[in-house]
């Protein structure tokens, strides 16, 4: 157990180390009146210090403020640069498109585009791909096609999950019950109209939904990264797939995150089939680009619908998607950063800081757990690890979550801010981990 008066001084102490390291980023924070609560985005207000540290320069697997503090980034844009920040073929692709072919944005497709597209089909064993700018936007563009193509209104979630701000998947089970998730804003219709909601692990809960035979596709992370990691068990993605079968529904995994697991995500490491696969984030080395893909049948089905506007108004938009920058970064991404050998270095080191954070918390005596997926780690203040969304909100303590990342900054190590969340790219070092499993375990010791 935590002391928690002992916790609150903890923190103070450390924000105030805080304030005093970082007058220029704290400076930059408060003269920037005109955006909407001093930052260019409002959830940049999730500051464990005080303020946001502000970017000065990043390369690899390392970041500087404008301070002049050089961290260990272990955030990595929160999965968007988990091909390292700045990674040279994205950036020598990227230029060539500028500099020397030009064409920022064109409604012309590139031949970049077909190579990502069959890049793609090779990793996840889906054939026909198409664009979008975010993840949050190939997710909204699968569900619309899975509600044409089955004729059914709804979408089920695992509980706890988040696929970006997508209305539909703002729900989530309270004592058993769905709910519209806490802070929903501006919902435009009831979320339990659209929606449907059952916890990772849970098949009896996921057939007892099912069974309205109203759902149209059941998207899901095949592993929960953003209420800690929690890891399907044995045996659940093949159950999932099975009862989406049975019942007539799509399944839809979003590999964003859970990319980290391999080259093809845990789809192409566990050999699964779902129907579409969405992504976004890193697959084009920071450049901005989502995609989806689509099984054949899927897609064939779709582009027979004569009564479906697939190219203009009622379809699926996004002037900018698929653009040359876009493609020219995905292409050198996959081809030539995230490649296989990048994944297998980055899953070796994380194997290796999953051990000594193991280490860390056994010998401080914390009822924690440790969870790896692949190039990404996370620990979480239950133990054994929680094995719903639900057991794992539970497992939640903003004030420590706050302490250790401000603890970790103030020494040189950032992890991501909405998670305690660590991942490597391929620049990473064993020396990186290693400072970070230092610190971690210099933290834990203040708190006992
Ligand atoms: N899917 C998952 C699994 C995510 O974690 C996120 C963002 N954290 C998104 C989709 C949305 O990504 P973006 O904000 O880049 O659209």
């Amino acid at each position: 157990m935590i002391n928690r008066d002992h916790l609150a001084r903890l923190l103070e102490r450390e924000r105030a180390a805080f304030a005093e390291r970082n007058p220029r980023s704290r400076a930059a924070y408060e003269a920037a009146t005109h955006l909407f609560g001093r930052v260019p985005m409002t959830w940049m207000n999730k500051r464990a210090g005080g303020f946001p540290l502000y970017l000065a320069t990043a390369r690899g697997a390392h970041v500087t403020d404008l301070d002049g503090h050089s961290y260990v980034d272990l955030c990595l844009g929160d999965t968007g640069a988990m091909a390292g920040h700045s990674p040279e073929p994205v950036i020598a692709a990227v230029r060539r498109r500028i500099e020397q072919d030009g064409g920022l944005t064109a409604m012309m497709p590139t031949e970049d585009a077909a190579w990502v597209g069959a890049e793609l089909a090779r990793r996840f064993g889906l054939p026909a791909w198409s664009f979008a700018l975010t993840a949050t936007d190939a997710n909204r563009w699968a569900m619309r096609l899975a509600r044409a193509v089955t004729n059914r209104p709804r979408i089920l979630f695992h509980s706890y999950c988040y696929h970006g701000s997508v209305d539909e998947s703002l729900i989530v089970l309270a004592d058993g019950e769905p709910r519209s998730r806490w802070g929903n804003v501006g919902a435009p219709t009831d979320v339990l109209t659209t929606s449907r909601v059952a916890e990772i692990n849970d098949l009896d809960g996921l057939e007892r939904e099912l069974a309205h035979e109203d759902t149209a596709a059941v998207l899901i992370e095949p592993a929960l990264t953003n209420i800690g990691i929690v890891l399907p068990e044995p045996g659940y993605l093949q159950g999932v797939r099975e009862l989406t079968r049975r019942y007539g529904t799509l399944l839809i995994h979003d590999e964003t995150h859970t990319f980290s697991a391999g080259p093809g995500g845990v789809t192409g490491r566990d050999g699964l089939s779902p129907d579409i696969v969405t992504i976004g984030k890193a697959i084009a080395g920071g450049i901005p680009c989502g995609a989806y893909g689509l099984s054949g049948e899927l897609a064939s089905a779709l582009l027979g619908r004569a009564d479906l506007d697939l190219v203009d108004m009622g379809g699926v938009g996004g002037t900018l998607a698929g653009n040359p920058v876009s493609m020219a970064a995905a292409r050198a991404c996959l081809g030539e950063v995230l490649t296989e050998d990048a994944f297998a270095r980055m899953i070796a080191l994380t194997t290796r800081l999953t051990t000594a954070l193991e280490e860390a918390v056994r010998s401080a005596g914390m009822a924690w757990s440790v969870t790896q997926l692949g190039a990404r780690v996370e620990f979480r203040y239950a133990s054994p690890a929680p094995r719903t969304g639900t057991e794992s909100d539970a497992a939640g303590d903003g004030e420590l979550d706050d302490y250790l990342h401000v603890f970790c900054a103030n020494r040189g190590v950032l992890l991501t801010p909405f998670h305690n969340m660590a991942l490597t790219c391929p620049a990473t070092t064993e020396s990186d981990v290693d400072r970070y499993a230092e610190v971690f375990t210099e933290a834990l010791a203040t708190l006992t």
